[in-house]
């Protein structure tokens, strides 16, 4: 059974004295909770919420995220962060090849497979990002995006580490758009992902990668997708901004 994973990717919202109330509200919320227990529940503030919100976590069930990562320790690398940092603040999970950096910031899958590859280095859990765009969609090579996507991600990266990784399958055609996946489609692509997965690797480790699904997932759709056999949690957008959305979402897995 692989245990259902719920992050929230608060992208470039909230200032830090909001971060440090939302994450407040949510270590209340599902205090002493047994659901909060069943589910592994993440967020991922922005790099400079980290600190004030891990501290604010810290000894509730809630893990750190964070939205990206550089490969390199330190040095002359204006504007980015190093996984070393990350893991100094208390992050455990790092989102990566999310489709804003791809689409807007010149991602490529080269450097997401960098990044996966120093991110599991360092003992910390890649969500490594994939999903195909709506002219893909409707030009019938989701698959073939998909598939080159998870390829490029885990180069290089052994059995033993894929085991540990996260993927999230986001259609860039869901996020942020309010138009979700429907729960066949999801799990038509995450049965897809799982197969791949298995050819690379083998049954177990396919098996253990966990699966999330992400776009415009909120507490009246979760549950519907969640209950698909190959979706194992969501990452979520706009419904992570707000305490009762997300609990929805928390209490659907
Ligand atoms: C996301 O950006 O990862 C996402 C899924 O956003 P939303 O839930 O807002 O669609």
């Amino acid at each position: 059974m692989r245990k259902k994973i719920i992050a929230g990717n608060w992208k470039m919202n909230k200032t830090v004295a909001e971060s440090a109330q939302l994450a407040t509200d949510l270590v209340a919320a599902v205090k002493g909770q047994p659901y909060a227990e069943a589910v592994d529940i993440v967020v991922c503030p922005t790099f400079l919420a980290l600190d004030r919100v891990s501290g604010i976590i810290k000894g509730s069930p809630i893990k750190l995220g964070a939205q990206d990562a550089h490969w390199e320790n330190q040095g002359a690398f204006t504007g980015k962060i190093s996984v070393d940092m990350l893991k100094a603040a208390g992050v455990t999970y790092v989102i990566l090849g999310h489709s804003e950096p791809r689409t807007l910031f010149g991602e490529t899958d080269a450097n997401v497979n960098k990044k996966t590859l120093k991110v599991l280095a360092e003992g910390l859990i890649p969500i490594v990002c994939v999903g195909e765009t709506l002219a893909e969609r409707e030009g019938n090579i989701t698959e073939k995006v998909v598939s080159t996507q998870v390829k490029a991600a885990y180069q290089g990266v052994s059995a033993q580490d894929a085991a540990k990784t996260v993927i999230a399958y986001e259609p860039v055609w869901a996020i942020g758009t309010g138009r979700t996946a429907s729960d066949e489609q999801a799990q038509a692509v995450h049965k897809f992902i799982r197969g791949l997965l298995s050819e690379l690797y083998g049954s177990s480790v396919a098996e253990a990668v966990r699966i999330q699904y992400g776009g415009s997932m909120k507490a009246e759709n979760a549950s519907g997708l969640l209950k698909q056999p190959d979706v194992d949690g969501g990452l979520i957008g706009g419904a992570s901004l707000k305490v009762d959305s997300f609990l929805g979402i928390i209490k659907a897995a």
